[in-house]
């Protein structure tokens, strides 16, 4: 058993003094407040362990080179497509793993990776067709992250359109030839550290018909998609099925549950009604929707008509959980002029998609400094407004330290692997 001790927690009830948290066997087995200092002393606040909802790892290597010609989300496409291309699954390996130990080091305890890079160039597969998606397993457990592995279903390269050389790369024949492929991947799911899940990339990417191959295929498991992030995508929907993108899912019977719609920026008030319905729950990227100029999302409407948030870093412009909790409620105060739409606890509850230190809860726990420049005098349930990443000083995933005063305990210099992976990829 391990005790920690710390000077502040936040528990579901918000923040308490001087906790003593018990763990026994990864798993949190006592939370006692106002407990005298003993065992391993956490100074700052310690928190539920950040989730990231959706990313995509190798997006990384754009960040930081702006280009004069990207004027667009399609513009910043191409680079994307161009980055894409030219990754196997050693260097997709060992650019994720850097990532993720950067997700890490910024008190994220989970990631949950939309992953559609599946085949060699020109789409020939591997010789392990999920080899790239091993790449991935591997990445995580190197890092200690939680992975949920989302297997992205894509088909045509637009609505009715052929694929282009490079989203070959990502396609897979039919819904039905992606479900053959994934058959002898589904070992890699252990119910703990690796789930495995289902993702639709877009109603651009895979036909209607398709659906429903889809969302049978991951009946009780995590289904995610994305969703009118760019008007352009709307409009095209419109005019080859007549339906909005929210409508064409409701018709494939890709809502629900156990769904997550990515961005959903661009909304009718008949999508909004077909989500809630259906209790599908959508996730904000705010970063990466400021990033690529996609427009703000109705993060308020979608809250109040019921519909569950959690938040992702999505291209990983930025990789900071603190800035997403904060971009998600100002994004609304841009958008409305008022502020305080989303309290504290209602954004660490999407930063952390609902976790809390409870007993029996996995110990997924981040202590962030109080006593940095940033967070010196700042109320602990402001933890959110004022700190950043970078004062994030230790991680615990299931009861296993993987930051320890501000050093990854399992990557050596993330910095540097990130330079060398990402300078390898760009050259010319
Ligand atoms: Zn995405």
């Amino acid at each position: 058993m391990t005790v920690l001790w710390c000077e502040h927690a936040w528990l579901p009830d918000g923040p308490a003094d001087a906790v003593a948290i018990e763990v026994t066997d990864g798993r949190i087995a006592a939370v006692r407040p106002g407990a005298p200092r003993a065992g391993t002393v956490l100074p700052g606040i310690t928190l539920p362990g950040f989730a990231n909802a959706h990313s995509h790892a190798f997006h990384r290597a754009l960040r930081g080179h702006p280009s004069p010609d990207a004027r667009s989300f399609w513009t910043w496409r191409d680079d994307m497509y161009r980055i894409a291309d030219r990754l196997d699954p050693d260097s997709y390996r060992r650019l994720a793993t850097a990532v993720y130990a950067e997700m890490a080091l910024a008190g994220y305890t989970s990631v949950t990776e939309f992953h559609y890079l599946h085949h060699g160039p020109g789409g020939a597969p591997y010789d392990d067709p999920n080899a790239m998606g091993h790449a991935l397993v591997d990445a995580a457990a190197a890092a200690g992250i939680r992975l949920t592995l989302l297997d992205t279903c894509y088909v045509t390269g637009g609505f009715g359109e052929a694929l282009s050389p490079v989203q070959r790369r990502f396609a897979d024949a039919h819904a039905d030839a992606w479900a053959e492929r994934l058959d002898p991947f589904v070992k890699v799911d252990d119910g703990d550290r690796v789930r495995l899940g289902a993702a639709v990339h877009s109603v651009r990417a895979v036909p209607e018909s398709e659906l429903p191959i889809i969302a049978e295929w991951s009946a009780g498991g995590p289904l995610h998609v994305h969703l009118s992030e760019q008007r352009a995508e709307n409009e095209a929907c419109l005019a080859f099925y007549g339906r909005t993108p929210t409508a064409v899912l409701d018709y494939g019977g890709v809502l629900g549950p156990d769904t997550v719609a990515v961005h959903a920026t661009h909304l009718t008030g008949d999508d909004l009604t077909r989500l809630a319905a259906s209790g599908t729950r959508v996730c904000l990227c705010p970063t990466t929707e400021r990033d690529l100029g996609d427009g703000i999302g109705p993060a308020s409407e979608l809250h109040d008509a019921g519909v569950g948030l959690c938040l992702g870093s999505d291209s990983q412009a930025v990789v900071d959980p603190f800035e997403e909790a904060r971009g998600m409620e100002m994004h609304e105060r841009l958008a409305h002029g008022v502020r305080q739409r989303f309290s504290p606890a209602q954004l660490l509850h999407a930063a952390t998609d609902g976790a809390a230190p409870a007993v029996g809860a996995p110990a997924d726990l981040v202590t962030v400094a109080l006593d940095s420049v940033r967070t010196a005098g700042t109320a602990p349930l402001g933890v959110l407004h004022a700190g950043g990443a970078a004062d994030v000083t230790d991680v615990m995933v299931g009861g296993r330290w993987v930051v320890r005063e501000r050093v990854h305990q399992g990557v050596d210099a993330p910095a540097a692997a990130l330079a060398a992976e990402i300078t390898a990829l760009r050259e010319d």
